[in-house]
């Protein structure tokens, strides 16, 4: 199996693994070919990366959280609770889910606007959650598995990336290569009934409608005749046919009916992704002024809480903060209504009132970051940044390696007049949302400002080597 040469390329091309790591014989993938799990999370991250710099990824932290949350609720009743996943959102309007190595799972804003209840989004994530914990992603994208590590990365990117936009995605890829991807994209009959069948017993095991899967699998194949060659890029990867239909709705049937409601945080996501869609601020308010009287108290104010993000596009601040209070009157322990408003201030440029605000967020809820990162930004604009500085120390070590961590580290350092350590945290920021390119042109610059510091210079210079490296493998996809 080919899978041997991406592993023997990636030893000799990964600096991040010890040979020990190397030797761990763990999880074979379909063909029995082992892949060690710092492998697979290597090439997660990598293929994140790739990902990340050719789709608009959500970066909302309550968006984030939302998918993540429901991600990891049902892997913990998967066959693999214990398996690194990570869940995100693609902004796109296309219904579509994909699943790539390590675990990552990606969840476009359409499906969700799509979906009818919160059943049918998370059988679609039970089913993508099937592919990786049956294995089947690295059968489906064997093409990758000849390359070195960040070539293997980027080619089963831009094979997500073609499922999802037809024209673009390719362009780095070789006219033979991309030939060789069409014949990858498809996973396997057998693959799909696997995953449907491991999917919804998932499902029903984490208390959603497991009747949800054909009622989902139904819709789409109804908006496939509709419309014909526009139907929902899912379809391409997953192809919905009328016994995959019946399969899952005879399994269904084994489960007793159960009522199943949706979280007023499906509803508010809901809310938050339509209005960050680009739509029109007047169509936006119209929607929801519709559906103002409809169903229980909290429906109404998920659909409140959309016409407050509605006039705050239309920079009807004054109108929005209105709409929230009463919100948060009704409902003091919905956390998305206070921070809606917290934000409204920073956007209203109300900084005294919108730190105080984050504060309290914080105080509230500890454990929960992006309250940290709302105040070093408000910190940074106020030119307080030794404080800001102070406060990013403060940030839990796991999450020492997000986008948000390396640009406030970033603009603190510029605050701070150290253009070396400025440019040192561009690099890094620009890295991990793989732009790779712009990252070595930071270490540059960081590298012409002045310096005495010899360690400083060396991590330069070890950077500036880890990130050339990768384009040079990256360069096999153009050969
Ligand atoms: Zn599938």
């Amino acid at each position: 199996m080919k899978l041997a040469h991406l592993l023997l390329s990636f030893c000799l091309s990964s600096p991040l693994l010890s040979a020990d790591e190397i030797l761990l014989p763990d999880m074979g993938d379909s063909t029995g070919t082992l892949i060690s799990p710092a492998q697979e999370k290597a090439l997660g991250a990598s293929f994140f990366r790739s990902i990340q710099s050719q789709l608009e990824i959500s970066h909302d932290p309550e968006v984030q959280n939302y998918i993540q949350s429901l991600g990891y609720h049902l892997v913990a009743n998967s066959d693999s609770p214990s398996q690194a996943f990570h869940f995100f959102i693609v902004m796109a309007d296309d219904i579509n889910a994909f699943a790539g190595p390590g675990g990552f799972i990606g969840v476009n804003s359409g499906l969700i606007l799509n979906s009818s209840n919160e059943s049918e989004l998370a059988s679609v994530m039970s089913h993508e959650i099937a592919h990786v914990t049956q294995r089947h992603i690295y059968r489906a994208y064997e093409a990758a598995t000849l390359l070195s590590l960040p070539a293997a990365a980027a080619l089963i990117a831009a094979i997500v990336v073609a499922t999802q936009a037809p024209d673009v995605g390719i362009g780095a890829i070789s006219a033979v290569q991309a030939g060789s991807i069409q014949a990858q994209i498809n996973f396997t009959r057998s693959n799909e009934q696997e995953a449907d069948r491991v999917g919804i017993k998932t499902l029903a095991k984490a208390q959603f409608d497991p009747r949800s899967m054909p009622a989902f699998f139904e819709k789409l194949q109804q908006a496939s005749r509709y419309y014909g060659s526009a139907a929902p890029e899912y379809l391409r990867t997953h192809p919905v046919t009328s016994s995959r239909i019946a399969d899952t709705r005879n399994r269904a049937e084994d489960y007793a009916y159960w009522q199943v409601p949706d979280s007023q945080s499906y509803r508010l996501i809901k809310a938050k992704l339509r209005t960050a869609s680009n739509r029109s601020a007047n169509d936006l308010i119209a929607y929801f002024n519709n559906r103002l009287s409809l169903g229980t108290l909290e429906q109404k104010a998920a659909m409140q809480y959309g016409l407050a993000l509605s006039y705050a596009k239309q920079e009807r601040y004054q109108v929005a903060q209105g709409i929230l209070q009463t919100l948060i009157a009704n409902f003091p322990n919905q956390e998305q209504y206070s921070n809606a408003s917290a934000y409204l201030l920073t956007l209203e440029e109300n900084t005294a009132k919108a730190k105080k605000a984050y504060a309290l967020l914080e105080k509230r809820y500890p454990t929960n970051d992006q309250y940290k990162f709302a105040i070093v930004a408000l910190l940074i604009k106020t030119n307080q940044a030794p404080q800001a500085l102070q406060r990013l120390k403060e940030i839990p070590y796991h999450r020492q390696n997000s986008p948000d961590y390396f640009l406030g580290l970033a603009k603190t350092y510029e605050k701070l007049g150290n253009p070396i350590n400025f440019h040192r945290y561009m690099a890094e920021y620009h890295y991990t949302i793989g732009q790779t390119l712009q990252a070595i042109l930071q270490i540059k610059l960081a590298q012409k400002a002045k310096n005495n510091n010899f360690y400083l210079s060396a991590i330069l210079e070890d950077r500036l080597t880890f990130f050339s490296n990768e384009i040079l493998a990256l360069k096999q996809l153009q050969e």
